[in-house]
């Protein structure tokens, strides 16, 4: 009868062992090598984005995305400030001049007349993703960014207008509250999650879901300590970034410029 001999019995199940447990890394590690992905966008250009956010970001290493509409007083009051936070690794992302959103909506009731997206042309809307556009390379030397659609709206006038921003950039945040996988992520209606006034048990339990299913987590912050009716206390924005300073070997912290080109390397290679 035909003997096998146990030392290559055993080398062999070794190398079968090694070679599953190699694969299921791979398999659960798509984000540059860790589990999941986590992007920090804070949306309007706030003051307290510069006072409260960007200090703590700038100690932890993070680096993240800041959607400026180029009108708001929180920008143009302080293009010295949003320059230095370019310098050192941070997003300035596209949010138009002047922050059109549909204004015949439930709730809408702030959204001036003269900015109400249900009025405009898609010139209109095209000349002010693109003069943003200018404005923000004219501080940060950047010839591309990501965009995100003021409101989530995507339709002006009776048009859509993911078609201009699709020519004009490489990704954009919506405002659908999805985590996709990587190979699931839309990358011109990225999900998020809007956070006010949660406190930051159930912002880390987020990102402990995103670790457990491999997914994006976009979390989109507007106040931070205030400024905004939309906020988040100081306390529960620390406690996340604490969190995912501590859990770093598994989450992928990075701007949203940085994930989605990795993303669209990733759907690329496997279509
Ligand atoms: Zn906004």
């Amino acid at each position: 009868m035909y003997k096998i001999d146990s030392r290559f019995l055993l080398i062999f199940l070794f190398l079968l062992i090694f070679c599953i447990r190699e694969h299921l890394i791979a398999q659960n590690n798509f984000w540059n090598n860790k589990k999941c992905a986590v992007v920090l966008t804070y949306d309007d250009a706030l003051n307290t984005h510069l006072d409260n956010v960007i200090p703590l970001l700038d100690s932890l290493g993070f680096k993240a995305t800041f959607y400026i509409s180029g009108f708001f007083p929180g920008f143009k009051d302080r293009l010295n400030d949003w320059k230095k936070a370019a310098k050192n690794g941070h997003e300035l992302g596209n949010h138009t001049l002047f922050h059109p959103c549909i204004g015949n909506l439930q709730g809408r009731e702030w959204v001036k007349s003269d900015y109400d997206l249900s009025k405009y042309s898609l010139q209109r809307i095209t000349d002010e993703i693109l003069m943003n556009n200018v404005l923000l390379e004219a501080v940060d030397g950047q010839k591309v960014r990501t965009f995100a659609y003021p409101c989530g709206d995507m339709i002006a006038g009776d048009s859509s207008y993911v078609n201009i921003v699709k020519q004009n950039f490489p990704a954009a945040r919506g405002v659908k509250s999805t985590n996709e996988k990587i190979d699931k992520v839309d990358l011109y209606n990225i999900g998020c999650y809007v956070v006010n006034g949660q406190n930051s048990i159930d912002l880390i339990e987020l990102v402990k879901d995103a670790i457990r299913n491999s997914t994006l987590l976009v979390f989109l912050f507007h106040g931070v300590g205030g400024e905004h009716s939309i906020n988040v206390s100081l306390q529960s924005h620390r406690e996340l970034l604490k969190f995912l300073k501590e859990n770093e070997k598994d989450i992928w912290v990075a701007t949203l410029k940085d994930i989605t080109k990795f993303i669209k390397e990733y759907q690329t290679s496997k279509r």
